[in-house]
């Protein structure tokens, strides 16, 4: 409030001169003046007339006081006429001010719109400009730095090293970045320096810090999943995604919630190994296939981390080569580099009972990470979640503005005729990365496997007599973790401990990782929901009464055009 009031007189100070300016004294000690004088006068020259009357005095005989006191009676009198006549008048003719009377309820807009008037007193064109964002400023390098920077320049420090020289992450990004605009002749105004822990990512998130990148969040819900409510945070920056992500999450709510569940959890990594023939990879195949020899294989595996369970092995053969598809559970963890540790090992065991195996590759593309491929969507990968809810059919028509005929046919033309057509791989759904990728880069999820985690069919189904709507989505590989990685950030933290899974979970190692994934689903299904709506009542609905419901004869007007 302080600072709001100063603001205020800081503006009046700085306004234009007003005629009460001139005045000796302030505007109310003047008026005062005045009135007091004018009824003083008045009095007296009453006084007088009846004085006048009672001795029989002619009135036209005055005396001096007399006089002086008509004079004052006047000037007084023309002093208030002219206050009070231009005040009446300007109350007529002149708009009234916001600002005239500053009440509590008020502050919070007046403080606004005083800095507003700041600004556009400074640079009268600046409330038309569009608005412009403008990073922190970023303080001047001292000047021991500023030797740095020139050392980065001309090559004698290399930037990579800046954190380990220095100790300190903040300095080595500031000097990297300003090395960097030096180099490049390009300005990275805009790119904000100030207000990021560099030390949080060294060695974890990202190298050779100039800064970071805003995204806004936004929240979706309440999403009603097996009971509980989320509001669910969502990075993005594509318009309308977050508040049809919400309206789906209505139609969920209203309708009783939906329903999740996870039915397999394991992340995969998947070597190839290289023979002298495709007899020896295809006895490996058989070795690692036996399952009296699994127990050894996973203790092996084990004895790389607490959490990474060795699952199964997937052997496919392609000559003398052999992929070796390895799953295991990884806790509350994502799991790459948890099961790359214990896959490194039973290689290092497999290379004492096969010494003529070569192994070419940690990854051989089999496992499969960051790119479409058909044994995600079959055989799944991180957790599978199937998740599904019906919706009431006034539910549909209120919230969802469509009906329940409408977008069961869409999404048998869409969602599984048309994918089909397309050839698509797991894409048999409306949108579904779209959610995926906002959730993920809200909670620190590794953006990059928003590929296969966006796989998800989408069914819809009329039930109880046509009226309601069924619907799922069955995603078979979301991979998602609450430990690790980018999970562990100030922001990404913030968003896991909304939903409530920040970090380990203290009961059995990996539910908040599998709830994580589920409420990913849930998000999916409500995505799902609105866009499908929208599109069934934009453009389905209408082409459908064009085409299938026409009273028109549809003969004719194919004849006609
Ligand atoms: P990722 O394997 O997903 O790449 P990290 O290896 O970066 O993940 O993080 C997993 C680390 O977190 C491991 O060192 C693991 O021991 C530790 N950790 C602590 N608690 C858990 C938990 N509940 N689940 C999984 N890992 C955990």
């Amino acid at each position: 409030m302080a600072v709001k009031m100063e603001s205020h007189k800081q503006l009046s100070a700085s306004g234009k001169e007003k005629a009460s300016d001139a005045l000796p004294l302030p505007l109310y000690l003047t008026n005062g003046v005045f009135f007091t004088l004018f009824f003083s006068v008045v009095y007296f020259l009453l006084l007088r007339w009846r004085e006048k009357i009672r001795n029989s005095v002619p009135l036209h005989v005055i005396t001096l006081s007399e006089i002086s006191a008509i004079v004052l009676f006047l000037a007084s009198f023309i002093y208030l006429l002219g206050f009070f006549g231009i005040s009446f008048v300007q109350s007529l003719i002149l708009p009234r001010s916001p600002h005239d009377e500053i009440s509590d309820e008020d502050d919070e807009i007046l403080i606004d719109d005083l800095m507003l008037k700041e600004d556009s007193r400074a640079a009268p064109c600046a409330a038309a400009a569009p608005t412009k964002i403008v990073a922190a400023p970023i303080q001047p390098l001292p000047e021991e730095d500023e030797e740095i920077v020139k050392s980065v320049v001309e090559g004698k420090i290399p930037s990579y090293a800046l954190e380990s020289k220095l100790g300190d992450c903040r300095r080595a990004a500031s000097i990297r970045r300003e090395a960097l605009q030096r180099t490049t002749g390009k300005s990275l105004a805009g790119l904000p320096l100030e207000g990021f822990n560099y030390e949080a990512i060294l060695g974890q998130c990202c190298e050779m810090p100039v800064g970071y990148v805003q995204i806004p969040v936004g929240i979706a819900g309440p999403l009603l999943l097996d009971g509980i409510e989320y509001s669910v945070p969502m990075a993005t920056t594509e318009g309308c995604l977050v508040a049809s992500t919400n309206r789906g999450c209505k139609a969920i709510l209203a309708s009783g919630g939906a329903t999740s569940t996870v039915h397999r959890d394991g992340m995969t990594r998947a070597p190839v190994v290289r023979f002298g023939s495709a007899k020896r990879a295809a006895e490996l195949k058989l070795f690692l296939e036996e399952p009296l020899n699994f127990e050894t294989l996973s203790l092996v595996f084990n004895s790389s981390s607490r959490f990474g369970r060795l699952q199964k092995i997937k052997c496919a053969i392609a000559g003398k080569n052999l992929y070796i598809r390895f799953t295991c559970s990884t806790g509350d963890a994502m799991g790459m580099n948890m099961v790359s540790k214990g896959v490194q090992n039973v290689l290092d065991f497999l290379v004492s009972q096969f010494p003529d195996m070569d192994v070419l590759g940690i990854s051989g593309n089999y496992c499969s990470d960051k790119k479409p491929a058909a044994v995600n969507w079959i055989e799944g990968r991180g957790k599978s979640v199937v998740c599904e809810a019906i919706i009431k059919e006034e539910i549909v028509s209120k919230v969802l503005k469509t009906n329940v005929a409408s977008l069961v046919e869409l999404n048998m033309l869409k969602n599984l005729t048309g994918s089909a057509m397309a050839g698509a791989l797991g894409g048999f759904n409306a949108h579904a990365s779209n959610i995926v990728s906002a959730v993920y880069i809200a909670t620190g999820q590794d953006p990059a496997q928003n590929v296969e985690s966006s796989h998800c069919i989408t069914m819809m189904e009329a039930i109880n007599g046509g009226k309601d709507l069924h619907v799922s989505v069955s995603m078979p590989s979301i991979e998602v973790g609450t430990v690790g990685g980018g999970t562990q950030l100030a922001s990404q933290s913030a968003c896991l401990n909304l939903l409530g899974v920040k970090g380990a979970s203290k009961g059995v190692p990996g539910s908040n990782s599998r709830l994580l994934a589920s409420i990913v689903a849930g998000s999916v299904l409500a995505g799902e929901l609105s866009l499908m709506s929208a599109i069934a009542a934009g453009q389905l609905v209408k082409s459908h009464m064009k085409y299938n419901r026409s009273s028109k004869d549809v003969t004719k007007l194919t004849a006609s055009t």
